[in-house]
């Protein structure tokens, strides 16, 4: 219930929908009203069992509802239950199981309620709960856990997307940059190993397994939220762009193709590389059963607690900034009210397709002429950019990687543009036998696989589909990787209507060059894993449909590399 809530609720105050917030409400409620004398809340099951992690989570309910509402309840209740936390003997707090290898979640909640009480008992629980939380410092990957797979919750893909952060939490505290250098030499870690593939995942069919680090191994969808979650947080701590990047990476890339386009079903595992989203359990997963059907009944965690993946990700696309200004740090259509400078309300607008189109529009909307600085996140694939303000060229370079400030005063109606050039850039993946994808600005492209939607379950409202592929998608790509675009262009772009990942009606379409791979065969229904190259292949040339990888249910986003020089 707390990881549906959690979205639910974000959902409910982004929208400003009145039934949405009002069943939140209910819960929350609730929540307010178990608090015991002590300052524990929750199910008196969880106390017995001295388990917090469920609590974990009503915390970040209780912080947005704080948030969006002011809702006066929350503060006092967040200071009773912390008292609580604090009083717990240290054997108690953080024992074991989920709730030690999350405890980072915990801390974000302390920091949440120090900045807003200074009491400074919560800065010796801070540093206690850090203390027994696991050790996310240690190696993630290293030779002894290794042989512990199976039972060493670091291996958990999920826990690893979100303990992934929590040196960087605490670096809050402790302003040790050993602390987020941590997390950068973890994050290297997993992605060398088992990130060796677009959409921003690592592959973790349950955890990372030695061995298995080819594109078919998928990432569970929590794992997806949770990683943006610890990238828009570490993009908070640190300001840094390339988390903003990481955090769109997945979220245009990987986490719309783990649902069906009308969000009424998931499924466990979204691949890279995945050629057939059926219930048959003929894969080689660490779990067994269905985990790539899109099912609304079957998936036990991940239906609840996607659902804040989409809110989260809007309430970090804009963030104040320390000198008073305002950062676009995810780009999206959208609207923001703050204060800026001294204190003056002001607007801005947001336009675009992207990630489908190539600039942004933004309009300031403010009572008087006010001077701020706006920060415009450039990220680092983009080479090439531009800024006009007004209509005119801004003369200054933009650093991929970084933000073009623009420091003026500012009118009302005044119009800043950023415009992207993407150019369509092939990355070669040398640990996967050179393996090869496409990108092109924000999104990863795939092979546009023919679909059979098959229902086998469910009810008539949810149904469970089965989704088979109608054509071949065993091909590798013909193409010079200096010279991309030799073979590979770009053969339509608009921006969509309606909902945009769905693979008839792609807002953006590239043509490429490719050969049929005879060898390259399923292993039971599960895509074969991808045969080394440069190869070579005698079937004839032909023209190949790429479409974003989001957009694609099945696809194949990684492809042997025929070389085409
Ligand atoms: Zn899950």
């Amino acid at each position: 219930m707390p990881y549906w809530l959690k979205g639910y609720a974000d959902l409910g105050y982004i929208l400003g929908d009145p039934e949405i917030i009002a069943t939140a409400k209910k819960w929350l409620d609730l929540a307010f009203r178990s608090q015991q004398k002590d300052g524990f809340f929750g199910p008196t099951d969880n106390r017995k069992n001295k388990d917090l992690w469920p609590n974990m989570l009503v915390l970040s309910c209780l912080q947005s509802l704080h948030e969006a509402t002011g809702d006066e309840r929350v503060i006092p209740f967040l200071s009773r239950y912390f008292r609580f936390e604090h009083g717990l003997p240290e054997a108690d707090l953080l024992p074991d199981s989920w709730q030690k290898l999350r405890g980072g979640e915990n801390l974000e909640s302390i920091y949440w309620l120090y900045n807003r009480t200074r009491d400074s008992f919560l800065l010796d629980l801070a540093r206690r709960v850090y203390s027994r939380t696991a050790d996310w410092e240690t190696d993630i990957i290293n030779p002894q856990r290794d042989r512990k797979w199976q039972v060493s919750g670091f291996y958990h893909g999920v826990n690893i997307t979100m303990g992934i952060r929590y040196p960087a939490v605490y670096y809050q505290q402790t302003r040790d940059r050993r602390h987020l250098d941590l997390v950068e030499k973890n994050y290297s870690l997993v992605m060398n190993q088992y990130g060796q593939q677009p959409g921003g995942m690592f592959g973790a069919d349950e955890n990372i397994r030695p061995g298995y680090g080819d594109p078919r191994q998928g990432a569970e969808t929590c794992s997806m939220v949770e990683f943006m979650n610890s990238h828009e947080a570490l993009l908070k701590i640190t300001g840094e762009t390339r988390y903003a990047d990481r955090c769109e990476e997945i979220a245009f890339n990987s986490l719309p193709a783990a649902m069906t386009p009308d969000l009424r079903a998931l499924h466990y595992l979204t691949a890279p590389n995945l050629i057939s989203c059926d219930c048959s359990g003929e894969h080689d997963f660490q779990n067994d059963g269905t985990l790539v059907s899109f099912d609304p009944w079957s998936y036990r965690c991940c239906q609840h607690n996607a659902a804040f993946g989409w809110p989260y990700f809007t309430e970090h696309l804009w963030l104040a900034t320390a000198d008073n200004g305002l950062a676009a740090a995810l780009y999206a259509p959208s609207e923001i009210t703050a204060k800026v400078a001294d204190g003056t309300e002001v607007s801005i607008s947001e336009e675009t397709a992207y990630p489908f189109g190539d600039f942004i529009d933004f309009t300031v909307s403010t009572p008087a002429a006010v001077r701020f600085p706006l920060y415009l996140r450039v990220p680092d694939w983009a080479a090439e950019a531009s800024i006009s303000v007004d209509g005119k060229k801004l003369p200054d370079e933009l650093q991929p990687g970084a933000y073009a400030v623009i420091s003026r005063e500012w009118r009302n109606g005044d119009r800043v543009r950023l415009t992207f050039f993407p150019k369509v850039v092939v990355k070669m993946w040398q640990k996967m036998g050179n393996s090869v994808s496409v990108r092109r600005g924000p999104l990863w492209f795939s092979l546009k696989i023919g679909e059979e939607w098959k229902r086998y379950g469910g009810t008539d409202v949810w149904p469970a589909y089965e989704i088979l592929p109608t054509t071949p998608w065993n091909y590798g790509l013909v193409l010079d990787p200096d010279h991309p675009e030799a073979t590979i262009v770009l053969a339509g772009q608009r921006a969509p209507a309606g909902q945009p990942f769905v693979p008839e009606g792609a807002p953006v379409v590239l043509k490429a060059r490719a050969r049929l791979l005879p060898d390259w065969k399923p292993e039971g229904r599960m895509v074969g894993r991808i045969p080394p190259g440069p190869l070579v292949s005698a079937e004839p040339e032909t023209e190949v449909t790429l479409i974003p990888m989001g957009c694609a249910r099945l696809r194949i986003a990684s492809f042997p590399f025929i070389s085409g020089k």
